[in-house]
């Protein structure tokens, strides 16, 4: 629970910075602290509520978040779209 909490807080620091300043990649991994983390939300368009996906492109650990409403101003995927979650690799989810 310690760790999902750590992603958690990686993601608000990500995507809050995100719809701030434009700027990505600032929040550093809660598993090794590479500065790699991703994300991947796919929501319903109009509603912006779906799931999040976030990982660390440099060890593949992450966390999945369902019932999430993506902040405004992040990229999102539609959940309607074919392969919503094509490019995300598979990566490993803290017990
Ligand atoms: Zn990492």
């Amino acid at each position: 629970m310690a760790d999902r909490a750590r992603w958690l807080h990686a993601l608000a620091e990500l995507t809050d910075r995100l719809s701030a300043a434009a700027e990505k990649g600032s929040a550093s991994c809660p598993h090794c602290g590479e500065n790699r983390l991703e994300y991947r939300y796919v929501v319903d368009p109009e509603s912006r509520i779906g799931y999040v996906l976030l990982w660390c492109g440099a060890c593949l650990h992450g966390i999945s978040v369902s019932r999430v409403k993506a902040p405004e101003g992040v990229p999102v995927r539609s959940m309607y779209a074919p392969y919503p979650t094509q490019g995300v690799p598979p990566f490993t989810r803290p017990d």
